[in-house]
């Protein structure tokens, strides 16, 4: 197979066009190119005024591959195309007695156990929340009757906390395995569009992802793996420093010597209870800031140009770092085009946002975090616990500023600037539901981040026309945006650093951030599961 890149075609082009545009290319008859697949199609709009094209790159069949690789020796954009199939480690023997655990249904868990069934060995999946579609009316009581169920919400339940959001599926982390590749492969067996596998920034959006993640669910439980919801894990049963098995909510326990713990970054009582046992865990450095809101129309144009609007080009998107006087760096996080602002706290009394999409991503507003960096070192140093506390301490408080009933706490971009409370709306309208509060936000971060975000605002307003408009609202507190701590593991046998058997994985673990990289990391835990179980059997 040939991969050609760089081949630039109008954003209106007729599909015939990309034939022809490989055909001229490579200086081929029509009867020569055997067959063709696009690997990816980005557009570059960072130069505003030249016009935008879609560049593709395409994978390639034809009559006499050495031939053409020959002509094109010396072209860096005609290459043998890397072989980005999954091939599995393992096969489980027929009639294996263990079976490995995966606590956690989120995308990593879900890649734990999809990978773990698809080998044959039969993983039992412990999940704390409810299937999607008794979890999806639980959220919404939530955001519409501000009623909160704390174990079935955005952060809990089938599909993990990814499940209502942008269902942004990509990722900057290093994949030389192409793990990714196997995860966008899935998500279009179960469902999800096509085009995910060749655009250059793929969205699935929330009403798709709840279809995809139950047709997972599905094909694990039709492999032999069994999916049980409302377990809560409770207890890690340990002996000698190996896991022998885990305890549930009910008092019941199950026995396994390989337990996944896929937990994502809200489970705090599961963190704790980790920690109470002994397992090693270590503070890490996340991020805290408040939701940003603005018309759509208005990043669009700042972004697009003349193309504001183009329907192949979609909602804009942004990304947009400063360095503060103050040393903090203040960057958006998860921009949610066309998207809502969500209610995303899982705890009684306390109050945190994030952001989500339709597929569509047609809403009136575009929406982000503005979040300041802090670390263990700087700004929660000691227990390993302080700053899964502080996040605790921020969302509670955000709770008392948005009036103790899960409404938000929001303010207006002038006002924040000036250092003065809003108590009037201008005409960018909140779509946090159940709604929120104006006010000060100045009292819901440390000064510091308060400070960076002050001074980053009207930054941003010069590199994005209109970011920093007097009425751009501010929604808080943004806390989850990565897990507070690492269940830090060994590099090779991805086993906790002194518990044996005992694989931390995903988000909640220190080794992801996003769906993306959360199903590449159950994928990589899966095989190190496998291997290990294999390599038990072998000394037995
Ligand atoms: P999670 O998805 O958090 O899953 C962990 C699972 O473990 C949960 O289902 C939980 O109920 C379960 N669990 C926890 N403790 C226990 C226990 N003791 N016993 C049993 N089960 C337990 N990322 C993107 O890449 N793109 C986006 O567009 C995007 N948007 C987001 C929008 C929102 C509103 C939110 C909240 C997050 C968003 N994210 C997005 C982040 C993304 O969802 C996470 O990075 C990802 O879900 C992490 O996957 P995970 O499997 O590691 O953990």
């Amino acid at each position: 197979m040939i991969r050609v890149t760089e081949l630039a075609l109008p954003l209106d082009h007729p599909e015939h066009a990309l034939r022809a545009a490989i055909l001229q290319r490579l200086q081929l008859r029509d009867d020569q190119l055997r067959h063709f697949t696009v690997f990816k199609r980005s557009y570059d709009a960072r130069k505003k005024n030249s016009e935008i094209k879609f560049v593709y790159i395409v994978d390639l069949t034809v009559q006499d591959e050495a031939a053409v690789l020959d002509r094109f020796a010396g072209d860096a954009h005609v290459r043998p195309a890397p072989d980005t199939a999954y091939y599995p480690v393992a096969q489980a023997p027929a009639g294996l007695s263990e079976r490995p655990i995966v606590v956690g249904l989120g995308p990593c868990g879900l890649f734990a156990a999809l990978l773990l069934a698809q080998m044959g060995f039969r993983p039992i999946v412990l999940e704390r929340g409810k299937d999607v579609r008794r979890r999806t009316k639980d959220t919404w009581a939530l955001w519409r009757k501000k009623q909160l169920s704390p174990e079935s919400n955005v952060q809990f339940g089938e599909g993990g906390a990814g499940l209502f959001s942008d269902g942004k599926l990509y990722s900057q982390i290093k994949d030389p395995k192409f793990y990714g590749r196997k995860v966008m492969a899935e998500f279009v067996k179960a469902g999800a569009p096509e085009e995910i596998l060749f655009v250059s920034k793929p969205h699935i959006g929330t009403f798709r992802l709840t279809g995809v993640v139950s047709r997972m669910r599905d094909e694990i439980i039709s492999l032999g793996g069994e999916i049980r919801f409302e377990q809560k894990v409770t207890d890690l049963l340990l002996e000698d420093g190996q896991v022998r098995g885990v305890e549930l909510a009910s008092g019941e326990q199950l026995m396994s010597r390989h337990v996944v713990m896929a937990l994502g970054h809200s489970a705090r009582d599961s963190f704790r209870m980790l920690h109470k046992r002994g397992v090693f865990l270590e503070a890490k450095p996340f991020a805290i800031g408040f939701r940003i809101e603005h018309p759509q129309s208005l990043i669009d144009h700042a972004r697009l140009g003349k193309y504001a609007g183009h329907p192949a080009l979609g909602a804009a998107d942004y990304k947009l770092v400063y360095h503060a006087s103050n040393g903090r760096a203040v960057y958006s996080f998860c921009m949610c085009p066309g998207g809502t602002v969500v209610a995303a706290t899982s705890e009684p009394g306390r109050v945190v946002t994030n952001g989500m999409s339709q597929y569509s991503r047609n809403e009136r507003n575009a929406n982000s975090g503005i979040v300041v960096n802090i670390s263990p070192e700087q700004d929660f140093p000691g227990d390993p616990l302080a700053g899964m506390e502080l996040q605790e301490q921020l969302e509670a408080h955000a709770y008392v500023l948005g009036g103790s009933d899960y409404c938000a706490p929001a303010q207006l971009v002038g006002d924040f600037i000036a250092g003065k409370p809003s108590d009037k709306l201008g005409e960018v309208e909140p779509s946090y539901q159940p709604g929120i509060l104006l006010g000060d936000l100045a009292s819901a971060l440390p000064v510091y981040a308060i400070d960076a975000i002050r001074e980053a605002l009207p930054a941003f307003g010069r590199q994005i026309r209109g970011f920093d408009r007097p009425d751009a609202l501010l929604t808080g507190v943004e806390t989850r945006t990565s897990a507070p701590v690492r269940l830090t593991r060994d590099r090779e046998s991805l086993q906790s650093l002194n518990t044996r058997g005992l694989y931390p994985a995903g988000e909640g673990a220190g080794y992801a951030g996003g769906i993306l990289s959360a199903g590449v990391d159950g994928i990589k835990v899966a095989e190190a599961v496998a291997n290990a179980i294999l390599a038990d059997l072998e000394t037995a």
